[in-house]
């Protein structure tokens, strides 16, 4: 994707020598934190209905609390429902936007998160890196070639029987490392800054109980994406469908031309959807699907479940379309059969509110730039928290913080990917500033 070409004033910013020496001069503290972090399990629980759904989740919490007032940012808190809000004050005169970098404390639960083990591998050199505790688990550069870019760098995994977390305990230790930056080099100029650690991400329900108006944030970047320069503005719309199938029932044994079994339809409409096509296991890239997910029923009565995902609310609409159509005709051939079918809406792709505000994504793309970073335009198959906080008022596309092979016991991330999202976090601070 082609660079926009921003006015010389940012290029006049960004060649001061004596910024260039900070980064050279500033001890980086994004991996320590991690280090300490991932050790804290903060697992979140998708069967309770409590906010947050793990109390263990606020272990953490309290922790980035006490740092960040260490740090002199005064005004930090954990609310009761384990959100974290702190402002770096704007030191400039100048009115400009209010910048919110949002990262999640929870890992998937997926994946044990209790008594991570992080090791650091210093110096990675392409060898197999094997995990102590389970010799079964071996990082292979031929399985993640991403690990090619890596050479020369520090990795930090698990050690075998637990996720590692740095999805996305990466993007808050990168956002508690930018504090740590701005709150030490006062001469980096910048607006307000407003910090956000949410939990239950994993879980979907990140941004149920987040306060904006005490945000009070107008842009908003969370930091949970993957490789170094990625950038995501885009996820997919998503609705869900029930379809409902009401059929004819009578004793089985006086049965004869009067039941009709409503399963035994169910099996026929899953029977029809295209195998070749319009599935998540026959789709890629930027396609999308219908997918049936729980089926539950009866001779009477059936329902199916199916979610329905496209980049493009409108081909969501299509997809529906197409299975209604294909219900009714497998429906029709039984006249006393009805169906009903219920559209419900999931969320939609946050694209429609960034390309609103352009600048938001195009801020990003020029700090990736001025990092040092090729750009990686990225689409997400799926929803973030990110589109939920769009749709909510704060446009929030996704940066990179370096995670790979994430909800997994091979997940890693290295050391200068993680100080790479600083430095971009802290160049967007100043293009904001100007
Ligand atoms: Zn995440």
């Amino acid at each position: 994707m082609q660079l926009s070409k921003k006015p010389p004033i940012h290029l006049v910013v960004y060649s001061m020598p004596q910024f260039e020496i900070m980064f050279d001069q500033y001890k980086f503290t994004a991996a320590e934190r991690f280090l300490r972090y991932v050790q804290v399990d903060t697992q979140s629980d998708p069967q309770s209905n409590s906010y947050p759904s793990t109390e263990k989740q606020k272990d953490l919490s309290k922790i980035l609390v006490k740092e960040l007032q260490e740090m002199g940012i005064q005004d930090a808190e954990l609310d009761e429902f384990g959100y974290v809000y702190a402002t770096i004050p704007s030191n400039i005169d100048k009115k400009v936007p209010v910048v919110c970098f949002c990262a999640h404390v929870d890992t998937a639960p997926d994946c044990s998160g209790t008594n991570v083990k992080p090791i650091l591998h210093k110096n990675y050199q392409g060898n197999d890196i094997v995990l102590p505790d389970d010799k079964l688990q071996v990082l292979r550069l031929s399985e993640y070639p991403y690990l090619q870019t890596q050479i020369g760098n520090d990795i930090i995994t698990a050690s075998g029987l637990t996720l590692l977390g740095a999805d996305d305990k990466a993007g808050v230790a990168e956002i508690m490392d930018l504090a740590n930056f701005l709150m030490t080099n006062k001469s980096v100029k910048h607006g307000t800054i407003k910090l956000l650690f949410t939990p239950d991400e994993e879980i979907g329900r990140g941004t149920a109980k987040v306060d904006l108006k005490k945000l009070s944030a107008d842009v908003g970047y969370t930091l949970d994406g993957g490789d170094a320069g990625a950038l995501e503005d885009e996820t997919f719309s998503a609705d869900g469908v029930k379809v409902v199938i009401n059929g004819v029932i009578s004793h089985p044994g006086y049965a004869k031309d009067k039941m009709v079994n409503a399963m035994k339809i169910a099996g026929h409409i899953l029977d029809a959807l295209p195998k070749d096509r319009l599935s998540p296991e026959s789709t890629e890239g930027r396609r999308g699907f219908i997918h049936p997910v729980r089926i539950e029923g009866v001779a009477e009565r059936c329902e199916i479940e199916f979610i329905i995902r496209d980049f493009d609310t409108a081909g969501l609409k299509k997809k529906e379309d197409f299975l209604r159509t294909m219900v009714d005709e497998t429906v029709r051939t039984h006249p006393k059969v009805t169906f009903d079918f219920q559209v419900t809406e999931q969320y939609r792709n946050m694209k429609e509110i960034l390309d609103l505000h352009p600048d938001v994504v195009e801020n990003a793309k020029l700090a990736i730039e001025r990092a040092g970073l090729t750009l990686k335009m990225e689409s997400i198959r799926g929803g973030t928290d990110g589109s939920r906080l769009s749709f909510m008022g704060l446009p929030c596309p996704n940066l990179f913080a370096g995670e790979q092979a994430i909800h997994s016991k091979l997940e890693f991330v290295s050391v200068q990917d993680m100080n790479k999202a600083v430095e971009t976090m802290v160049h967007l601070v100043i293009i904001y500033a100007n």
